[in-house]
């Protein structure tokens, strides 16, 4: 019969391949991506394989496991037709892919300033390995580095940057740094923390022009003037890509934009289902929709979405959790937050500087739903248990650093 058919060669297409063998599906599994490389991992692309001086190997799938598994990996091809009716793919060279079922694990491309389109001499947009080749070849050579973007990406990046020595201005729209993420307090810690790593931040920056000039790139800020760099980095987001399933007339949700799926990743054509950055799953804890972008949401629906295309049942998710490296410290959250929530801080957050461990615990209806740890994975760990559940602590305890994590976690 016809094989299991991946789209996208990505975290979550390469991560359902794997676990479509750990299930047990001994049958043909075709991995098709447009990439010329074998699938990796992209978190690092924004860390050390822009900072390390030997950048780390991000190869997801080994060659000796890719051998053994039998996975038929099919790089530097793209499917341009879903076929949902017929159950077939069409590809960019006119070759025709039947599949039994098939996964779209399609990602996102980054969100482009019209004004600078990829391609523009000095300017660079990070999504890909080669993206972050490119930029890590120019930050060996320029003095001086204009961020557009002042969100998880864009701060990551502005803080390579420095310690690789240059001189950094980030430019972000909105009022703080990582506003609809994050509560104010880390907030304000963290524009202070970049300041103080030698940033020059803008907040509520509105560029009235940023335009290629000789020898690199200028910005006119209102309340700064005009700024000159030698590169510039754009990181304003990303746009799910969608097209395959929008023409193929499956259900896209509005508000976010990404392929909806239900909790099991089927989408709304049968024998279609979607996972990772392209996918807007379904919240069993509250029904809602939402599509996610991080590295273990696509590992998550990748191993739910293999079980399904097999006709098995997973376990469901453990609650979303999301890390970013910036400024010399390690920050990770557990769930999410949402305007106006009350939050308990355990620790200080000292103006401009490291934290030490620092934590807070976003509290709704005597529920903790969003846990955010500086410097405190390990500690974060012990509330993956007791997310989206009634506190058994009172809320008071959560401030006390002197109560252990795990006594506070039952
Ligand atoms: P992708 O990994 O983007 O894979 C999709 C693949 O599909 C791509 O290779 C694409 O080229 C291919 N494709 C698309 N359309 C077609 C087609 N029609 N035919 C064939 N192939 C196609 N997350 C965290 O949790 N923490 C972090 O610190 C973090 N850092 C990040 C840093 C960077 C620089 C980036 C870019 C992302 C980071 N993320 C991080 C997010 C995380 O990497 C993504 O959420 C994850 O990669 C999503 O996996 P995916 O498989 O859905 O998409």
């Amino acid at each position: 019969s016809a094989p299991l058919v991946i789209v996208g060669a990505g975290q979550a297409g390469a991560m359902a391949a794997r676990a479509l063998r750990e299930l047990g599906h001994a049958g043909k599994v075709v991995l098709i991506g447009d990439e010329p490389h074998a699938p990796y991992e992209r978190p690092p692309l924004s860390k050390a394989v822009l900072a390390d001086e030997q950048p780390p190997d991000v190869n997801l799938l080994p060659e000796p496991f890719l051998a053994q598994s039998g996975i038929v990996l099919q790089p530097g091809r793209r499917v341009v037709r879903l076929d949902a009716a017929r159950r077939e793919l069409h590809l960019d060279d006119g070759a025709v892919q039947a599949y039994r079922a098939c996964l779209l694990a399609t990602g996102g491309d980054v969100r482009v300033l019209p004004a600078l389109p990829p391609g523009t001499p000095g300017v660079h947009y990070l999504r890909t390995l080669d993206d972050a080749q490119r930029l890590r070849a120019a930050l060996r050579t320029a003095r001086s580095l204009l961020v557009t973007g002042g969100g998880f990406l864009g701060l990551e990046i502005a803080s390579t940057a420095r310690a690789l020595g240059l001189d950094v201005t980030v430019m972000e729209l909105g009022p703080a740094l990582l506003g609809r993420a994050m509560p104010p307090e880390v907030s304000r810690w963290l524009a202070a923390r970049a300041r103080a790593h030698g940033v020059r931040l803008h907040l509520g920056a509105q560029p009235s022009g940023l335009v290629p000039v000789a020898g690199g790139i200028a910005a006119t800020l209102a309340d700064a003037g005009v700024l000159r760099a030698d590169l510039a980095v754009v990181a304003v987001g990303q746009v799910p890509n969608v097209a395959l399933a929008r023409e193929a007339g499956l259900l896209i949700d509005a508000g976010n934009g990404g392929i909806r799926v239900d909790e099991r990743c089927r989408t709304s054509a049968e024998g279609v289902y979607a996972a990772g950055d392209c996918a807007s799953g379904r919240d069993a804890a509250t029904g809602t929709h939402r599509r996610l972008e991080s590295w273990q949401n696509a590992n998550e629906q990748a191993r739910i979405a293999a079980a399904a295309m097999l006709g098995q049942d997973a376990e469901p998710p453990p609650p979303p959790w999301f890390w970013t490296d910036q400024f010399g410290c390690n920050i990770q959250m557990l769930g999410h937050g949402a305007p106006g929530l009350a939050y308990r801080l355990r620790g200080q957050f000292p103006e401009g500087r490291d934290p030490g461990k620092a934590m807070l615990f976003g509290i709704e209806g005597g529920r903790l739903v969003h846990v955010i740890a500086i410097n405190a994975g390990g500690d974060l760990r012990a509330f993956r248990s007791v997310l989206g559940r009634p506190l058994a602590c009172a809320p008071e305890a959560l401030a006390d650093p002197g109560i252990p994590a795990k006594q506070l976690a039952r």
